[in-house]
């Protein structure tokens, strides 16, 4: 009996992968536009969920559970499109890439037990990058008391093998003091809901075994001139600074990522995704702008917008102690998740 039962699991496990191993296909993709919107309609022969990335100039599709079909087929539109640049499926990997000529914003919608997916893409409504420009111009002029930033000390004395051991992080907590930043639709400053974040991720990463470098561990204003010189001096490894975001249209909402030197990208990519991944809000792309210390940085550096505070919803969720939990678990995972990529 022993016997029967063990030659059925092994049966079960030599027939498994060939069971899971079969993909969904991805095999026509229709291209269309209708009152200034442009769609794509992605049709499979199972049920997918697609997953976005806009990366700049790009957006990159996801659909884990399938695979393109060498023998897609692309529908596009006699006219030209406005926003869509180039349909570049990547035949035997799990996806589409779109070259855009425009800053957009996008929505994947997963049809249940229609086998298709549909990506709706229209011009990006709002100015943000704009708008953080004219606060940093401002910001620039601002006299601020020398920079006294908390040091959390390298973990020595565990001998469990820590993640970050021997890097070396900054984290600053946008804005301070004089500079309160945005105001939240419910009320509360941007420079008191960053300093909240950033505390709980010097935290976790110091756990992890980084040296961390808090920019300011209170209500204090800063210089951000002196903020990338700070940086630069105790040579850090990577520089995270986070803020929330702000757009007079109430509605926008969503997760960006900025970055400046080529040297970042990687960075901001790994932490745009997860941010995107992890807290599943709008994903509002990565972008790149030069602004004051990401530009003056010499070591990867970033600034990270997880939330619109403008927006009521998330200024909500901004403002809940759970949510800052996770959104600095998430942070401080994706600053892990780096370092291990780095080290391959
Ligand atoms: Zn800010």
């Amino acid at each position: 009996m022993l016997r029967k039962l063990l030659s059925l699991i092994i049966f079960i496990i030599i027939c498994s992968p060939a069971i899971t191993a079969e993909k969904i296909l991805i095999k026509r993709i229709e291209v269309h536009h209708d009152r200034g919107l442009e769609y794509l309609d992605i049709y499979t022969d199972g049920y997918v969920e697609g997953e976005g990335l806009l990366l700049e100039n790009k957006l990159v599709l996801e659909f884990p559970k399938a695979t393109v079909s060498p023998k897609v087929k692309i529908k596009l539109p006699k006219k030209k499109l406005r926003l869509i640049k180039k349909v570049r499926p990547k035949p035997k990997t799990d996806q589409i890439v779109l070259d855009l000529n425009k800053e957009i914003d996008y929505e994947i919608v997963n049809v249940f037990g229609r086998n298709k997916s549909v990506v709706e893409i229209r011009d990006r409504v709002d100015h943000t990058e704009e708008m953080m420009a004219a606060w940093e111009k401002k910001t620039l002029k601002l006299k601020a008391p020398k920079l006294e930033p908390k040091k959390y000390i390298e973990v020595k004395k565990t001998k469990k093998v820590l993640p970050l051991r021997g890097r070396i992080i900054v984290i600053d907590p946008g804005h301070g003091g004089l500079d309160p930043g945005a105001v939240a639709a419910n009320g509360i400053a941007e420079k008191h809901l960053t300093l909240k974040v950033a505390k709980k991720i010097a935290y976790l990463l110091n756990e992890a075994g980084a040296t961390v470098y808090l920019t300011r561990h209170k209500d204090r204003t800063v210089s951000i001139r002196e903020l990338a010189s700070f940086a630069n001096r105790v040579k850090a490894d990577i520089f995270v600074s986070i803020h929330y975001n702000y757009s007079y249209i109430k509605k926008v909402a969503g997760t960006e990522t900025y970055y400046w030197n080529r040297q970042s990208r990687n960075l901001a990519l790994t932490l745009h995704r997860s941010l995107v991944r992890g807290l599943k809000r709008r994903d509002r792309g990565l972008r790149r702008a030069k602004f004051y210390t990401i530009n003056h940085t010499s070591m990867p550096a970033v600034i990270l917008e997880p939330v619109f505070i403008s927006n009521a919803e998330e200024s909500k969720l901004a403002s809940s102690a759970a949510y800052q939990a996770k959104l600095a678990q998430i942070i401080a995972n994706g600053v892990k998740q780096y370092f291990r990529s780095k080290a391959r």
